[in-house]
């Protein structure tokens, strides 16, 4: 069988990585293999290389063609990978500028997802989290635009479903239901 590759996306702090791996877990009690990768993780790679950022949470600062270039080869990188392949990335970048498409079309080409999950749960609750995270660099903003990151996300990823013809999946990671959350994302992978 032809490996399936999901792409996992939620705005910073809402536990993406904590899902993915509770679902992870799982799956490797049933048989069931992924190999999980961060998009980021690769785009850093290439950024440390070239000398542009010393930390991963500089990149959405660096100049548009630049971001762009890290993407690119973050996906024809990312493209070669066979089996079944679990994604997480982000759906948009907040940057100086403006929210930049993370998946836009020449990545989709590169990658043609089976599905896109989007990880959400309520603006407060991910205002929180970001303000208990100690180990990241996260963007200091209230509720109001934590909730127009998420609604944005929403929106481009019916956009990458017109493109791809994927689905997407929401699903909530709400505060103490993390087990819940896991399952749905089992779900989406089996
Ligand atoms: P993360 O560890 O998932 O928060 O990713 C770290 C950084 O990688 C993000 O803040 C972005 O700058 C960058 N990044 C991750 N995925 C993408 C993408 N699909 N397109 C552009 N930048 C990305
Ligand atoms: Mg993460």
């Amino acid at each position: 069988m032809q490996g399936r590759k999901v792409i996992i996306t939620g705005v910073p702090g809402v536990g993406k990585t904590t899902v993915v791996n509770e679902a992870l877990k799982k799956l490797k009690s049933e048989g069931v293999e992924y190999q999980s990768i961060n998009f980021g993780t690769f785009m850093f790679e290439v950024a440390k290389n070239d000398n542009v950022v010393q930390d991963r949470d500089q990149m959405r600062t660096l100049d548009r063609t630049v971001q762009k270039r890290l993407q690119q080869r973050a996906a024809q990188a990312i493209a070669q990978i066979t089996g079944n392949v679990l994604i997480d990335t982000h759906a948009s970048v907040k940057t100086p500028t403006g929210y930049l498409a993370g998946l836009p079309e020449w990545v989709l080409r590169e990658i043609m997802p089976d599905t896109i999950v989007l990880v959400e749960t309520d603006d407060d609750q991910i205002l929180m989290r970001r303000l208990n995270d100690e180990t990241r660099s996260r963007d200091k903003e209230g509720s109001r635009a934590i909730g127009e990151h998420q609604q944005f996300n929403r929106s481009i990823a019916a956009g990458y479903a017109m493109i791809t013809g994927c689905t997407v999946k929401i699903v909530i990671n709400a505060d103490l239901l993390l087990e819940r959350a896991a399952e749905d994302m089992a779900n989406v992978l089996r």
